[in-house]
């Protein structure tokens, strides 16, 4: 920040170690459907209802994953193999049948063996089946064959993607708890001595469970009316497997800290707080749920404000915007103006201001320059890597004073 902090900020800044420490720490994971998530929606709640604020949960049916690993044997060899993630378990012994392209994958007789994907179609994370902000044709004609070809099990070998699928080395090809066909997945590496044995039988246990559970959106409000109204979201989910500190507890925390600032808005236009539950979810079901609400109904948000992976302690935080009219563009960039740690940032599509932009809505998404500029090599997300460690959180303190500015 521009000044040393003064007495309002450095209370924020505690605050707001707290907090993180609470979403990452005390609560051990956030994955949708499982207890740790419904624990850190209602710790949000608790926190904004303190600061006054009127909360709708829009609450959904969703499962939590529970694994105990997977073997993979082929004679004498035994390959490293990792189960998919929401995918159901198996017990299967048969031939391996190898696939590297969407055309030999719709050619091949698949019925009853176990097929292994490689190269050039495990080249990127296919979009599970009902994801409907972004399913290329070629990823619903890979699950389609698969479906149709009724095989007992799919192997993926897999490199990174960092763009789509995060961190991870290697990353889980099918991520899909809607999709049931066992998969399991290794490395490219491992995948290349696998495909040694093409033809030979091949025995994979995948030891998986599927949990029934809830979640909820939790959805905060202040002011007058609908119309016109500020939406601010962050996503309060984690990926299993990940404190999730910077994606996104950090965007829950900035919330949070809004909450506290804005505690005596009223009036117009009005404001909602929104901690959306799903986005690192494979069926995004409380981004899903609120668009059902909203029932067409965007044209009432004049501005989302979307914040996800804020916080990061190398560079800046980088604002990007889309769709905004000329004037609130500028006042947004006066407010700017006076936060040494806020810069432009490129545009990006994989968070939830996607779904209000789609919608015709303008919107601002709140980000680390650092993740859009190492988007594509870069190790943390989704890893256990993405820890308190990593966190600034003097930048959450300016993000929430720079965003409350602008709304007051
Ligand atoms: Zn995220």
């Amino acid at each position: 920040m521009k000044h040393s902090m003064n007495g309002e900020e450095m209370k924020l800044l505690r605050e707001s170690e707290l907090y993180m420490k609470t979403l990452c720490r005390d609560i051990p994971g956030r994955c949708v459907g499982s207890e740790g998530n419904r624990e850190a929606t209602r710790f949000f709640e608790r926190v904004v209802r303190t600061h006054n604020w009127q909360v709708e949960l829009q609450e959904f049916e969703a499962i939590d994953w529970e694994e105990q690993g997977a073997t993979l044997q082929l004679g004498e060899r035994s390959f490293e193999v990792l189960v998919g993630p929401y995918s159901l378990g198996c017990d299967v012994r048969e031939e391996l049948i190898p696939v590297s392209s969407i055309d030999e994958l719709e050619k091949a007789d698949i019925r009853g063996k176990i097929v292994f994907l490689h190269g050039d179609i495990a080249k990127e994370q296919i979009m599970p089946k009902n994801f409907i902000f972004y399913n290329p044709e070629e990823h619903k004609r890979i699950i389609a064959a698969l479906e149709k070809g009724a095989p007992l099990a799919v192997i993926g070998a897999t490199g990174r993607n960092s763009g789509v699928a995060g961190g991870v080395y290697p990353f889980p090809l099918i991520e899909d708890g809607d999709f049931d066909v066992p998969f399991a997945y290794m490395t490219d590496v491992e995948g290349e001595q696998l495909l040694r044995f093409a033809g030979r039988e091949a025995a994979l246990i995948s030891r998986s469970r599927r949990i029934p559970g809830m979640g909820w959106n939790v959805i905060a409000r202040k002011g007058t009316g609908t119309k016109d109204r500020i939406v601010v979201s962050a996503h309060i989910d984690a990926k299993k497997g990940t404190p999730g500190a910077i994606d996104n507890a950090t965007g829950v925390t900035i919330l949070i800290l809004l909450a506290e600032l804005l505690r005596s808005y009223e009036g117009e236009p009005p404001i909602e707080l929104a901690a959306f539950n799903g986005e690192d979810y494979y069926a995004v079901p409380g981004q899903m749920l609120y668009i059902e609400r909203m029932d067409g109904r965007f044209d009432e948000v004049a501005l989302n404000i979307n914040i996800d992976g804020a916080g990061y302690k190398e560079g800046r935080s980088a604002f990007s915007f889309y769709g905004l009219p000329a004037e609130m563009e500028h006042k947004v960039r006066n407010v700017m103006a006076g936060y040494d740690g806020i810069v432009e940032g490129v545009q990006w599509v994989q968070g939830d201001h996607s779904m209000f932009v789609q919608n015709g809505s303008p919107a601002i998404a709140v980000t680390s320059n650092w993740f859009s500029e190492n988007m594509d090599d870069q190790k943390v997300t989704h890893t256990p890597a993405d820890n308190l460690e990593i966190v600034d959180y003097t930048k959450l303190v300016e993000i929430a004073k720079a965003l409350s500015e602008f709304i007051l």
